[in-house]
């Protein structure tokens, strides 16, 4: 009978890492013709390391010094990359106060009697233009796929620091297999489009760069309003988006926000686990109908 066809197809899935949130989840991911992915976390490690250290001013270790000061106690990954580089350097972090983020944008805090910001290109574009920043050196870094953040004093620019974050080993094979099933894959992010599309192209995925929070919400409208479609997330800035889509997946390593908002949930961090959702969904339909 039906139910009992469902009860197996979700034991199935529990035995491969493929938690499913009962029936009626089962049941829409099969029929989903896109899938969204949060990228930071989700088709990358979410562990960014910093590259280059690109003082205007100073030396490597004052800005490292002044920056970590400012990311102290944010929980971006971009900060925790900062913050490990800075420590595995004995770079001492200045004091700050009043630290305080931007989501989506930058952190701040006053460091030595200065509004500090480190941030998006973009963000730093819109506070001071980018005045006295070679656009080309930012573009060339994030064409190799970095992540460029720019260190404001009082809106002046004083350095950049560029980070890589790698692509889980199965990201690539997990796309392929998507595309294999006739879905669509896009790459929803915050980052900037040279970047976000540097990894795109190494993942053979569609890329949405740019975007704000409430951004990434209103890409998911426009994916739904032509089809089914799920959301991959590790529940970082993205609990909404998992939220609005059809089918919102977790990532294992999410947070207990991604895992209450989800509708199904991959341990291990398998890309290609999303693929597997969508077989066994259409396996176990197929068996009813
Ligand atoms: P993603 O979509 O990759 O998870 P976010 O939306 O969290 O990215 O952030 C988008 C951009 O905003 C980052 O690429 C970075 O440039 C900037 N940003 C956000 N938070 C911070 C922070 N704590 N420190 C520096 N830059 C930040
Ligand atoms: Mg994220």
């Amino acid at each position: 009978s039906t139910p009992a066809a469902i009860t197996s197809g979700i034991a199935a899935g529990a035995r491969r890492g493929l938690l499913i949130k009962g029936g009626a989840a089962l049941e829409t991911i099969g029929r989903v013709r896109a899938i969204a992915f949060d990228k930071t976390g989700t088709l990358t490690q979410g562990r960014p390391q910093v590259t280059d250290l690109v003082p205007l001013t100073g030396t490597d270790r004052s800005l490292l010094g002044m920056v970590a000061a400012v990311e102290n106690g944010s929980s971006h990954p971009i900060a925790r990359a900062i913050l490990d580089c800075a420590a595995g350097g004995g770079v001492p972090l200045r004091p700050a106060r009043e630290q305080k983020a931007l989501p989506g944008r930058a952190a701040q805090a006053i460091v030595g009697g200065k509004l500090v910001e480190v941030g998006s290109p973009r963000h730093a574009a819109e506070r001071c233009g980018l005045e006295g920043i070679s656009a080309d050196r930012i573009a060339a870094l994030e064409d190799e796929g970095k992540t460029v953040v720019v260190v404001l004093a009082d809106a002046q620019p004083v350095g950049l620091i560029a980070l890589r974050d790698e692509p889980r080993p199965d990201a690539l094979r997990g796309i392929a297999a998507l595309r294999d099933l006739g879905v669509r894959s896009i790459m929803l992010t915050g980052d900037n489009i040279r970047t976000g599309q540097a990894i795109g192209r190494k993942l053979g995925i569609e890329v949405k760069a740019g975007l704000l929070p409430e951004n990434k919400l209103n890409e998911i409208a426009v994916l739904k309003a032509e089809a089914p479609v799920a959301m991959v997330g590790d529940g970082i800035n993205d609990g909404p988006a998992l939220a609005a889509a059809d089918v919102g997946i977790a990532m294992g390593g999410g947070t207990d926000v991604a895992l209450e908002t989800a509708d199904a949930a991959l341990l291990g961090n398998r890309v290609e686990g999303v693929a597997d959702l969508i077989a066994l969904s259409r396996a176990t339909m197929t068996n009813i109908h």
